[in-house]
């Protein structure tokens, strides 16, 4: 199968890109420079663009055929609290993390529904259902996803297609090593499993959900957190 995930250059996306690989799939990594480490076939895509997006399919559609698994992984954090956030820290969030994981999804969809088969997989975040202190923005954007995946799986189930959501706790990428030590140690104490994830755990899910074994799954909110946002 053909897989393409946005923001594969590093973090989640890159662990999510070789896990994919391994599992036979033909990969290609959707990043902002075009170019991708450890011998991964790139494309430039910049999920704030539809331009940019609709290009990058079509490159991919020309070189490899349609895409059956989507990941929709790309995101950035823009931090602070609600009376300090401005217009941008908002836009940029929701632009990067909703809007562009929707403008992916849209184009994927295309091929998909004439395929007749398709996985989406959506990547938010613990603080989908947990809200999160001063990232009022992006636990919105990431709620957002959820809702959108659930349209989707009901939209285009009936083609085939499955669209669930990964929502990781916090893992050891460059998005948390800019946490404050302190903060990074609160939030330590509060996961039952006592420790971040490594990306490749979060991987390792995406890689099941666009898997055989996940053919009856859609619709699903699957938290890879240690247990953090357990109750929700
Ligand atoms: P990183 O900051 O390590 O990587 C983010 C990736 O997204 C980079 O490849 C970056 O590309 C890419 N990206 C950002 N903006 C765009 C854009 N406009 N177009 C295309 N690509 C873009 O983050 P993680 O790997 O940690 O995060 C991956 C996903 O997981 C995100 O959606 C994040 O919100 C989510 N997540 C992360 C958690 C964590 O604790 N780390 C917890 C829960 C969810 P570039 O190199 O060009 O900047």
């Amino acid at each position: 199968m053909v897989a393409l995930v946005s923001g594969a250059n590093r973090g989640i996306g890159l662990a999510t890109a070789r896990a994919l690989r391994e599992s036979g799939h033909v990969v290609v990594a959707g990043t902002r420079s075009g170019t991708a480490p450890d011998g991964l076939a790139a494309v430039t895509m910049d999920v704030t663009s539809t331009e940019s997006v609709d290009s990058a399919f079509d490159q991919i559609e020309a070189e490899y055929g349609a895409i059956d698994i989507l990941v929709a992984n790309a995101g950035i954090t823009r931090d602070g609290l609600i009376l300090r956030m401005s217009d941008s820290d908002i836009d940029d969030v929701f632009q990067t993390n909703l809007v562009g994981a929707l403008r992916c999804a849209r184009r994927a969809a295309k091929g998909m529904v004439r395929a007749r088969r398709g996985r989406i997989i959506m990547v938010s975040s613990v603080v989908w259902a947990l809200g999160s202190a001063g990232q009022v923005n992006y636990a919105a954007a990431k709620a957002g996803l959820v809702g959108a995946a659930r349209s989707l799986s009901r939209e285009l189930g009936g083609r085939g297609i499955t669209c669930n959501v990964v929502a990781p706790g916090f893992v050891e990428t460059e998005m948390t090593e800019v946490l404050e030590e302190s903060h990074r140690e609160t939030i330590r104490g509060q996961i039952p499993l006592g420790r971040y994830a490594t990306p490749d755990e979060i991987a390792a899910v995406i890689d099941f959900l666009a898997g055989d074994a996940a053919a009856y799954i859609t619709g699903a909110v699957i938290p890879v957190d240690g247990g953090l946002g357990m109750g929700h």
